[in-house]
């Protein structure tokens, strides 16, 4: 039985323009990096998604390589769909991305137009999907023109398989020269993604000020430093966690360090009425150049208590201040 959604999905959602575009991203999307594949179960992950879309979620993030093993989560993500959301394919913005090694030889990685278009082709096999949304490279080339690997999105949106185009892991530098790239292809650049969150203000430097300048939207990646800035370490590394797994992260990163910075910090978000997620989302969301915060969630419960960072008051200037003496640059 195919999923029927919730009648009342966009009441509680607000939804923010990415950029200069017509495109509007809820305020928390859900990413598929790590959830997606054989590390859960089927019916987990199609709970993920189909009880994100009932929360007003209507962006779902991909990459080729997510998993694991890799093409995984694309899979996964289009079977729910086929099965489940089929009937809400125009409600639903979902994007890939490609630029991380993905099959062998010379051109399953990277950004040369002949991998940016055969791994899209892949992407779009894998889903059963007839376009993405939005079609990203996933990090710059060093050793390919940028306009070369703007080209290949570009001709992705001539070709029908992409409506927008993005960018994730550029810096500051490296955009503007993707924009120049993609304004000589008549194509604007819509998205840009990067990784930030209290332990990583790198975009403070220069990137968030040049995507306001050139009207491109931002949605950051792992808002929750995967798990550093929630709940789930504070009290040891709980079984089936990432930590104990091993993936990305290794319980020796739950150190006295981590745990006093991280127990101090969850203080800040009681004293506030929030969890340390919530105040981690809040302390993302704060800046108007964030179109969305990009989350994850190995269950329903993450997720929800995550949403309840949209009903939270804004951060007091006391409070800004109070976070600065933990988060790092
Ligand atoms: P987060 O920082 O949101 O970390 C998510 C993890 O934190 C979850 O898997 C879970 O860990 C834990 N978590 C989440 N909510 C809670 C909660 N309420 N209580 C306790 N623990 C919680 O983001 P990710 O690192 O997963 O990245 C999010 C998305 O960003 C990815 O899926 C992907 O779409 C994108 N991304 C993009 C990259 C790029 O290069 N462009 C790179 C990395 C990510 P656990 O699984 O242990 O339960």
């Amino acid at each position: 039985m195919p999923h029927t959604a919730a009648a009342g999905r966009y009441a509680s959602m607000t939804y923010v323009r990415s950029g200069r575009s017509g495109l509007r991203l809820p305020r928390i999307s859900l990413g598929m990096w790590n959830n997606f594949g054989t590390t859960r179960g089927w019916d987990t992950q199609r709970a993920l998604v189909t009880h994100a879309f009932d929360r007003g979620i209507t962006h779902f993030d991909l990459a080729n390589n997510y998993g694991p093993p890799p093409g995984a989560a694309e899979s996964a993500f289009g079977r729910v769909l086929a099965g489940d959301l089929r009937h809400y394919r125009d409600e639903i913005i979902v994007s890939t991305k490609a630029g991380y090694q993905m099959w062998d030889g010379p051109y399953g990685d990277w950004g040369s137009r002949k991998s940016m278009l055969a791994s899209l082709d892949q992407s779009l096999h894998r889903t059963g999907l007839e376009y993405f949304d939005v079609f990203y490279s996933h990090r710059p080339d060093p050793e390919t023109p940028i306009e070369e690997t703007m080209g290949a999105l570009a001709a992705a949106v001539r070709q029908g398989k992409a409506l927008y185009v993005g960018i994730s892991n550029y810096n500051a530098e490296q955009t503007r020269a993707a924009v120049i790239a993609l304004r000589a292809e008549n194509i604007p650049l819509t998205i840009h993604q990067p990784r930030y969150n209290i332990f990583d203000r790198k975009p403070e430097d220069a990137l968030l000020a040049t995507l306001d300048e050139l009207g491109v939207g931002c949605i950051v990646f792992s808002p929750l430093a995967g798990g550093l800035l929630t709940e789930r370490y504070l009290e040891g590394v709980p079984p089936g966690s990432r930590a104990a797994e091993g993936r990305w992260m290794n319980s020796s990163d739950i150190g006295e360090e981590y745990l006093a910075t991280a127990n101090a910090l969850a203080d800040i978000a009681e004293r506030r009425g929030q969890t340390l997620s919530q105040l981690a989302l809040s302390w993302v969301l704060r800046r108007p150049e964030v179109t969305s915060a990009l989350i994850g969630a190995s269950s329903i419960d993450q997720l929800d208590r995550n949403l309840a960072a949209l009903d939270a008051a804004g951060l007091t200037t006391a409070d800004l201040a109070a976070i600065d003496e933990y988060a790092r640059q």
